[in-house]
């Protein structure tokens, strides 16, 4: 499971993102800049396979890059900080919760790995304090717990508008944006984006190829921003038919948001 993104004409920018699955169904990833070898990880719910993998690479580790405070994202930092020495990136806005940070971050700031460099955007809603990490040269977005495969994050700390506002964000980003999330909640929310968008062509194809990936054990990610403009519920409040479907024709885009997201809490399906 290994990715490398080239940019056509400048063989210098080149980021490798690896995945490696992490407890039940979180993704870290393993970031390498390939034109100085500085290597970073993004969200280490537990230490164990990430060591395996830059051991097996040689050791070198020089960025933990943190995108929230849930366990499930940083429980493995410490051993990682202890074995390697790497220094830790997170949102400035919880660094009382996060683990020691070296670099507090906020909206624009960025953070250099070797030649990449990552844009941070805000993206509160799933938790206050949430960020992203946008590497623009390769279009490599980390957002963990804000946008999924066709789904996004529980309104822990946040409300709709907040939420929705970072998902805008998001949205307006390149088409062609690479979307590494936190988690394989893939199945489950193609199955809830098929009953709120049942007519959706894009949606069913994708559904169809989602289907089969899983039944090969193979990861779902990365996606892109314009698969998740076309197949994502979350980002597609201004769609005449879901509107109708959820007899909100008059709505404000936030609240068909929060309604979407109120049926998916509810959802078995
Ligand atoms: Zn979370
Ligand atoms: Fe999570």
């Amino acid at each position: 499971m290994h990715a490398v993104s080239l940019i056509v004409g400048a063989p210098a920018l080149t980021l490798s993102v690896e995945i490696v699955p992490l407890l039940a169904d979180n993704y870290g990833y393993l970031l390498s800049d390939l034109a100085t070898g500085a290597v970073a990880v993004v969200d280490p719910a537990e230490a164990g396979p990430l060591l395996d993998r830059i051991r097996a690479r040689g050791g070198r580790l020089d960025w933990i890059l943190l995108t929230h405070h849930h366990g499930d994202h940083v429980a493995g930092t410490a051993e990682l900080v202890a074995a390697t020495g790497a220094k830790v990136a997170g949102a400035a806005a919880d660094a009382h919760r996060l683990p020691p940070l070296d670099r507090r971050l906020v909206e624009g700031d960025r953070l250099e790995l070797g030649r990449a460099s990552a844009r941070i955007l805000a993206t509160p809603g799933h938790t206050t304090g949430h960020i992203a990490y946008l590497f623009e040269a390769t279009v490599d977005l980390f957002c963990a717990d804000t946008l999924f495969v066709m789904g996004c994050g529980r309104l822990i700390e946040g409300d709709a508008p907040t939420m929705w506002a970072s998902l805008e964000k998001l949205a307006a980003l390149p088409p062609g944006t690479k979307v590494w999330c936190g988690h394989e909640y893939t199945l489950a929310n193609a199955r809830f984006a098929l009953s709120v968008d049942p007519d959706n062509e894009a949606l069913r194809t994708r559904a169809r190829l989602v289907e089969r990936l899983r039944a090969e054990d193979r990861p779902t990610v990365p996606s892109t921003i314009a698969e998740e403009r076309a197949t994502n519920p979350f980002l597609r409040a201004r769609d005449p038919m879901i509107r109708r479907r959820l007899g909100l024709e008059a709505a404000t885009d936030p609240e068909v948001f929060a309604a979407l997201r109120r049926a998916k809490d509810g959802f078995r399906g």
